[in-house]
């Protein structure tokens, strides 16, 4: 029996983003508020005292694997923090102008009226990277311990399946899975509250949501693509403060997807690209979507002459408020787009990461002055979430994703009637709700009768504007100690090189935005076999959700590998 150390803390969170930075944050701040008031007999209730309070982060330093757009809803840091600018709350630059681009194949048509959810003026462009940065220091400041090269690998539980805490992954193991000279044991942090804000695809919210049934009676997990790149453009080709969306090209009317462009300070401009992963066509590859983008006109003028500095790819969780598992169990909460904390119709969801951490820390303080850690008083964070405006935004839209999956016209209707109607447009909703993209995806010969197996055929990676994947990996910074064991764990070859072949011709090819995946052809068995690259991962998780046969599942790898989003 191997004996691992363990370290006793109150509170654990694994994952430094937005959402459990603002909650431990909270959490220590509102204690002491509590406290105060308790000892001055202002509050009924007991004190709650110094409690330990951990942050594990997979990445090398906080914001290492943090990536959004990001045009950010400044309500919720707002409530957390009053005074965030003076306190150096790193924002890019305020929103001064929106605009909406509905692009055909050779136009771009300029609405006079920006789609409400998408009007963005006086909201602030920023780096979700330096913001988490910044919100560890603070967080730092207040006593809170951040662990980062620590992945979580487990969730740990008792005898009665009640959460005690993780644990984090072995480090120093070789490629066989052999013990290497530097080998070091990971270590069980053992709390009363466990808080899972992982992000998209958390790899332990999926084994805590499968073990516990938190997902009985939600509709499926409906997940989006994000792919980006920073550039530099020359001057007065796209002003600092514009905001746009755009909506059609490249995408067919069966997928979901659109685009966008930030103008940020310096001649900096972010521009990316979501495709829905609950797309038709196994053909579809989400970066050539993006790389396709970039060469419609309206596009290609905003970048000609500029150059490409960074480049990153992340999953977003679309299917919002039908869609969140239930948010607590014994011992344990989730936050955050682990969570489906996300508005897909207003492609945000910093804000409400926020706002679920800062409910989850309320819930938490709750459970200290009782000392009672179970669900009992844990499923008061469903109570706040939805008393909050939390609900009052994601409710209304929660249908939004779901009629995508009818195609792009019976979306836009959808969406009207339900902006016109608070979301109760009922009737005319698809009856299809949510099913998760892995279903949907149809075998290679049942393309509505699409034999054209060629669909990027006219994209020319001139590296100049359009850029092949291993290109734009190197731009993500991305390093792994190659070795050891890869983190993603192909649970079946024999599938890849037989049904996948032949039923879907391996989407991974296309669908991993890293170049990960790769059939290579095999001598001695004469035939194609899967080839994993995976220290090209940068952790967008894509595999694990769009995976036809669902046999990828992404683990986390050792300690400090991964993405480098420093700045994005
Ligand atoms: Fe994303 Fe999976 Fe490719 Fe890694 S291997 S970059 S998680 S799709």
């Amino acid at each position: 029996m191997i004996e691992r150390e363990q370290i006793e803390m109150d509170v654990v969170f694994v994952g430094a983003g937005p959402a459990n930075l603002a909650a431990a944050l909270h959490l220590k701040n509102s204690i002491a508020e509590h406290d105060e008031l308790v000892e001055r007999g202002v509050r009924h209730g007991n004190k709650v005292g110094e409690i330990e309070i951990a942050i594990v982060e997979k990445g090398p330093y906080v914001g290492a694997h943090i990536l959004s757009g990001a045009v950010m809803d400044p309500i919720a840091i707002r409530e957390l923090m009053p005074d965030f600018l003076e306190q150096g709350c790193p924002v890019d630059t305020v929103v001064t102008d929106d605009a909406f681009w509905y692009l055909t194949k050779n136009r771009a048509i300029n609405p006079p009226l920006v789609p409400p959810p998408l009007k963005n003026k006086g909201k602030y462009i920023i780096s979700l990277s330096k913001m988490c940065e910044w919100l560890a220091g603070k967080c730092e400041e207040a006593g809170i311990n951040i662990f980062p090269e620590f992945p979580a690998s487990e969730v740990l539980y008792d005898d009665n399946e009640r959460v005690i805490g993780i644990r984090t992954g072995d480090k120093g193991i070789d490629k066989e899975g052999k013990p290497k000279g530097n080998f070091e044991l990971g270590v069980d942090l053992l709390a009363k509250v466990t808080v899972l804000g992982e992000g998209s695809r958390g790899s332990l919210a999926k084994q805590l949501v499968t073990r516990l049934g938190l997902n009985e009676g939600k509709d499926d997990q409906v997940y989006s693509l994000g792919v980006k790149e920073l550039w530099e453009v020359p001057a007065d080709t796209f002003p600092e403060g514009k905001v746009v969306h755009t909506l059609g090209f490249p995408s067919d009317t069966k997928t979901y997807g659109g685009g966008w462009i930030y103008g940020l300070k310096n001649n900096m401009i972010s521009i990316g690209y979501v495709t829905g992963l609950d797309y038709l066509d196994p053909l579809i590859d989400p970066h050539a979507e993006f790389q396709k983008f970039k060469t419609h006109p309206k596009i290609a003028e905003v970048l000609r002459g500029g150059k490409m500095l960074r480049y990153g790819a992340k999953t977003i969780n679309t299917g919002g408020y039908y869609t969140m598992p239930r948010l607590y169990a014994d011992g344990v909460l989730l936050v955050g787009d682990c969570a489906s904390f996300l508005n897909g119709q207003r492609i945000k969801g910093i804000h409400t990461a926020i706002k679920s951490g800062m409910l989850a820390a309320e819930t938490i303080i709750d459970a200290f002055e009782h000392g009672d850690f179970t669900s009992r008083t844990l499923r008061h964070f469903e109570e706040k979430v939805d008393h909050s405006w939390i609900y009052d935004e994601l409710y209304p839209v929660r249908n939004f994703h779901a009629s995508f999956q009818s195609g792009r016209w019976s979306a836009l209707i959808n969406s009207g009637l339900q902006f016109l109607t608070g979301g109760m447009a009922w009737g005319f909703m698809p009856k299809e709700h949510h099913i998760p993209g892995h279903e949907r995806m149809q075998h290679i010969d049942d393309r509505h009768g699409n034999t054209d197996r060629t669909r990027y055929a006219e994209l020319k990676f001139d590296k100049e504007m359009i850029f092949d994947k291993i290109t734009d990996v190197y731009h993500a910074g991305v390093a792994h100690n190659e070795d050891q064991p890869s983190h993603l764990h192909v649970l079946d070859t024999e599938i890849c090189a037989t049904r996948c072949a032949e039923e879907y011709g391996n989407p991974c090819q296309r669908f991993c935005p890293a170049a990960v995946y790769e059939m290579e052809f095999n001598e001695t068995r004469k035939r194609p076999e899967l080839k994993v690259n995976f220290s090209n991962c940068v952790h967008c998780k894509t595999c694990d959700i769009a995976d036809p046969y669902q046999i990828i599942n992404w683990v986390t790898p050792e300690g400090g590998g991964g993405p480098d989003y420093k700045g994005m």
